[in-house]
């Protein structure tokens, strides 16, 4: 099955704000076997609305934006128009909108009465975190749902959508996929050459962003997507972080979590992202003491007592350096994995044997320590996300090893 989104809010259109909904939406179909096939983005007009409801080829459409109680918000008036359909009043929604306001000790004004308006014969899907409710529609030959703008109570309310859309879906699909870290896209694309052709009924998809490549696999024989995941596995294992679905960080945590591990960073061009995007996960506490932002030459030596000599004589952007930040970190917090990222970030600073984008990393474990280093390729923020994922990369190396 196909659908169609359609996002309408002015402010997508006048660079405002980011069209987030549409990925999320698009990928919680795929995962239901929905595939959407068009989408569109328009203004809150209702002449727009009603052209792209008559452009809509697919049976099902999703709409987000345009639900809130104000006069520019009228998705789904514009929609009961455009089929003829009167809007009546729900007093069971009406009722949950007063409480909504009764609880945050708010008035509610008339503007959001019509909020409790939908056409008979709806689904209506229940807010808990705001004032529109959504709907399911079944209308001629299409099901048309109403989403709320405001990604929070949009994404609130999608488990009650895939309920409604499941019987939708591609009943006998199956899907699943990796998450890889350490090599370039096109580097894999060319390790995978002989690959495709191998597995002709799997559908495979790669995603790049930041250092992190997912691939996901889609097939509708479940031993043909088995078969070509082993094999996938089987090649790329020294770069696999995990499935598809899951986060890197979210697995680095998992893993120190499984084996009562903790672990200490002590950042220099990341400054403190590692640490950000680690404490990002629940739970992250019990594997995390302390971390250091040691931007400095100066503070690479008073916090864990790195010979100014050798940051001299090597700089601070070197094998030796990120070798003694990591390993003076281990004996400083007795962790026991401790990261070093030392790198030139740019715009400035790059040299001929060291040029933007330089990064080193030093990785203390179980008494032994290593030092890697990359050259990673984007503008300055660019590179510090890339260090920090290679960074989550080595560390979740060092605990899962690929097994031989
Ligand atoms: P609404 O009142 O339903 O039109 O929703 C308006 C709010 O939702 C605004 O804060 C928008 O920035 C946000 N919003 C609307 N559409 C989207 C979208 N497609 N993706 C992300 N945020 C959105
Ligand atoms: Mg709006």
């Amino acid at each position: 099955m196909e659908a169609t989104i359609v996002s309408v809010g002015n402010e997508l259109l006048s660079g405002q704000t980011l069209n987030s909904n549409l990925t999320y939406i698009a990928e919680r179909l795929q995962s239901l076997g929905i595939f959407v096939r068009e989408a569109y983005t328009i203004k809150d007009d209702e002449s727009l609305i009603h052209k792209a409801l008559s452009n809509v080829e697919t049976p099902l459409v999703l709409f987000t934006g345009g639900l809130g109680p104000t006069r520019d918000d009228m998705t789904k008036e514009s929609i009961c128009r455009y089929y003829d359909l009167p809007l009546v009043k729900h007093e069971p929604t009406l009722e949950k909108i007063e409480k909504y306001f009764a609880r945050s000790g708010r008035t509610m004004r008339k503007t959001n009465i019509k909020q409790a308006f939908f056409p008979d014969g709806a689904d209506i899907l229940v807010n808990n975190v705001g004032t529109a409710p959504g709907m399911i529609l079944s209308i001629e030959d299409k099901t048309i749902v109403t989403l709320p703008g405001p990604p929070k109570e949009m994404m609130s309310m999608f488990e009650e959508v895939e309920k409604h859309l499941k019987p939708f879906g591609d009943a006998d699909f199956y899907r699943d996929g990796f998450r890889l870290v350490g090599r370039g896209e096109s580097e894999l694309e060319a390790d995978l050459e002989d690959f495709y052709p191998a597995h002709p009924e799997v559908e495979i998809a790669s995603y790049a962003n930041l250092g992190e490549i997912k691939y996901l696999f889609i097939a509708k024989d479940e031993s043909k997507l088995e078969a070509a995941l082993a094999d996938f596995k089987r090649r790329m294992k020294k770069y696999i972080v995990g499935s598809f679905d899951e986060t890197l960080e979210g697995n680095v945590v998992g893993a120190l979590k499984a084996q009562g591990k903790v672990v200490s960073f002590a950042e220099s061009c990341t400054g403190g992202m590692l640490t950000s995007r680690l404490v990002d996960v629940p739970g992250a506490s019990s594997v995390m003491k302390e971390s250091y932002i040691l931007y400095s030459n100066e503070a690479k030596n008073r916090q864990l007592g790195v010979s100014p000599k050798l940051l001299e004589e090597y700089g601070a952007v070197s094998d030796q350096a990120v070798y003694e930040m990591a390993y003076r970190l281990g004996k400083k917090t007795s962790a026991d994995l401790s990261i070093s990222v030392s790198g030139i970030a740019g715009p400035k600073g790059g040299s001929e044997d060291k040029p933007v984008g330089t990064v080193y990393f030093g990785v203390h474990a179980g008494g032994v320590t290593k030092t890697f280093h990359r050259v990673f390729s984007g503008d300055r923020s660019m590179i510090r996300q890339r260090a920090v994922v290679h960074a989550l990369y080595l560390l979740y190396k060092a605990l899962v090893p690929d097994e031989d």
